[in-house]
């Protein structure tokens, strides 16, 4: 591998010499032989495509590490979540808790199961956990929901543009109506229209019951969307099922003041002793690092400021069958640390994006659904407590990460329990 040097440091690194202009090109240049392993295409689970797919990978990978018998025993139990299916990744669940929340739908001690391959990670949950209970729970409050989509439609003109949304505005209640034949437990409650230039985007919001509801909206948005393609006024020249306003997996700014999925925020005092019990500094200490952290997001540039949500939103929603790379949206949000009059920490987070279901996608799959199960939020009237769970686990985290650093345990703890 020859090693090239772009010269201006810090711009490409990886080049330590100078570029080789002839072996460069060939190296990036493309190849059009025949790849020798093809995948034998079939979206559905079943014994003689598992075995064609397998029969190919058996000489490079040892097939029970993914298809153990209990794997090849509930196979059929995939069929809606993965195509070409060869067999299930094992992780390791860890149990955080108990975590007290006194939430308006989470109401118990909740024992929170994670998934990951982090060491540090659920030990660090678990003090947080422990320390939130022994101060009588933490309080959490879900504020809002809504999921959206937002399809785009380009006009020739300012004017047309005009003309359509002078026609959507009267379409409100056709709206709803043909969103809601396609789903019984999704509501369109919102339409929100933005003009930029010749360029129409409309954001519809739902209400998605107990399923985290991307799959339910979009199928909602699309009826919506083919209606409005046949029956406007003015026929776009161009338009898309959605014009990524949607926040779908991306973290924005928007968000952090509105709501995808589920908005909660939760709350816990701590007494002095608990602090110092649980965590081995002070609650001052504590402030102050929050304080110049809060500086640091916001010179780094970052939507929001917290410390680590996505350590527990990814554990969570990977045990818990939710759409993992909704981590993305679903850790923006806003932790804040401060005295009391009586010298006790103060401790919040506020977490606008928590894309959580109990029924639908993942949920169902059998060790998702176990974990779930463990917290008793599977299925129907429960994805209102999970919420509640997900931001007070995250309350947890972000009260053993402030500690840690404070008592300078952080490096000491992944030292002792990662290496
Ligand atoms: P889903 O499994 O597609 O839909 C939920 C299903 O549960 C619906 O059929 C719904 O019926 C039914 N349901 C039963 N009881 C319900 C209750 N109490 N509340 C709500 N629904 C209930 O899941 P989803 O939550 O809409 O979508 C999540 C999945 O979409 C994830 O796997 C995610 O990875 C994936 N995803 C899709 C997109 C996309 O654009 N398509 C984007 C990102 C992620 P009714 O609809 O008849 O009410």
């Amino acid at each position: 591998m020859p090693k090239l040097n772009l010269s201006q440091r810090g711009r490409a690194s990886c080049f330590t010499q100078s570029p080789l202009t002839d072996e460069l090109e060939q190296l990036l240049s493309s190849r059009f032989e025949r790849p020798s392993l093809r995948l034998t295409p079939s979206p559905y689970i079943s014994e003689k495509t598992l075995n064609k797919r397998w029969g190919k990978l058996e000489s490079i990978t040892d097939k029970s590490q993914l298809l153990d018998p209990h794997t090849l025993d509930n196979a059929e139990a995939y069929n809606k979540n993965i195509e070409h299916f060869i067999g299930t990744v094992k992780l390791p669940v860890g149990l955080a808790g108990p975590l007290r929340v006194n939430g308006l739908h989470a109401k118990e001690d909740y024992l929170v199961p994670l998934a990951t391959t982090e060491a540090a990670l659920v030990a660090s949950y678990n003090r947080g956990a422990q320390l939130i209970t022994a101060a009588g729970g933490a309080s959490a409050m879900l504020l809002n929901e809504g999921v959206t989509r937002t399809p785009v439609f380009a006009f020739s003109n300012l004017a047309q543009a005009g003309q359509f949304v002078a026609w959507v505005v009267t379409q409100y209640d056709h709206f709803k109506q043909v969103a809601e034949s396609t789903t019984s437990h999704g509501k369109l409650h919102d339409i929100n229209i933005n003009v930029e230039g010749n360029r129409v985007y409309l954001v519809f919001e739902f209400h998605t019951g107990d399923a985290s509801g991307q799959n339910m909206v979009t199928i909602a948005t699309n009826e919506v969307y083919h209606y409005i393609l046949e029956h406007s006024p003015v026929v776009p020249k161009t338009s898309f099922l959605d014009g990524n306003l949607s926040g779908d997996k991306k973290p924005n700014a928007h968000t952090l003041r509105h709501v995808r999925g589920k908005k909660v925020t939760a709350e816990v005092i701590l007494k002095r002793e608990l602090v110092e019990k649980y965590l081995h500094t002070t609650p001052e200490q504590m402030v102050e690092f929050g304080q110049m952290t809060t500086t640091g997001a916001a010179l780094s540039g970052g939507i929001g400021v917290n410390a680590h949500y996505a350590n527990a939103l990814a554990a969570l929603y990977i045990a818990c069958g939710q759409d993992a790379a909704c981590v993305s949206e679903s850790a923006v949000g806003i932790t804040r640390m401060e005295l009391t009059d009586k010298g006790a920490l103060y401790a919040c987070v506020t977490l606008p994006n928590i894309m959580v279901g109990t029924v639908g996608g993942g949920t169902g799959l059998p060790s998702q659904k176990a974990c779930l199960d463990i917290m008793g939020l599977f299925g129907n009237g429960k994805a209102k407590a999970l919420a509640e769970v997900a931001a007070s686990i995250c309350l947890a985290g972000e009260l053993s990460i402030v500690g840690a650093f404070c008592a300078e345990h952080f490096s000491r703890a992944h030292q002792k329990l990662a290496r």
